[in-house]
């Protein structure tokens, strides 16, 4: 088996690409990296609730520090974008070029995300900024449309059944403002 770095945003999105991985032959290692995450007590329930499920199924997981202020600045002038404009493609850079290094740092050849998972972001648009961020650090981004095959409704069946904590918006403050809209 081939050992991957999984980039992860929570429990429910990383439970079926962690299967479809080992299905494929991965290894996956989860990694969660989510300075865009606001407020830090949303932050500490998705990771609580992604290490909990990692545990539970023998996954390893690993965690890089909450660095908020680096993510507020680069997204400062782009408060107003929509979901799936020009902040998230900033945001998707930072966190997988964070996967990457870490990446590196263990060794490990190839790096992907739960990100396309969700319905709400463009696949493509994730694809574009893991092929920048493989480009610059020589580390395999794996191209992986977990939304596919109805990835998405397995994965919050997968959520239902373990009682996982599901989010009410993307992330971070700007998304989390037109929950309250
Ligand atoms: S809406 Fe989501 S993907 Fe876009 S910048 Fe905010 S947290 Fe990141």
């Amino acid at each position: 088996m081939k050992k991957i770095i999984l980039h992860a945003c929570c429990a429910p999105c990383a439970s079926y690409p962690i299967e479809l991985l080992i299905k494929d032959n991965y290894k996956p290692v989860v990694f969660f990296y989510n300075p865009n995450i606001f407020p830090l007590s949303e932050y500490e329930i998705r990771r609580d609730e992604l290490k909990k499920y990692c545990a539970k199924i023998g996954i390893d997981f690993f965690e890089d520090r909450y660095d908020i202020k680096e993510f507020y600045e680069l997204t400062k002038d782009l408060k107003n974008e929509p979901e799936k404009g020009k902040r998230c493609s900033v945001c998707f850079y930072l966190r997988l070029k964070k996967t990457a290094e870490f990446a590196k740092k263990m060794n490990v050849n190839y790096f992907t995300t739960t990100l396309t998972i969700s319905p709400h972001k463009n696949s493509f648009q994730v694809f574009e900024q893991g092929r920048i961020v493989s480009f610059k650090t020589g580390v395999d981004f794996i191209e992986y449309n977990f939304k596919k095959q109805d990835g998405f409704k397995i994965s919050r069946q997968i959520a239902k059944d373990n009682n996982m904590y599901a989010q009410k918006y993307c992330g971070c403050l700007y998304s989390m403002r037109k929950i309250n809209e």
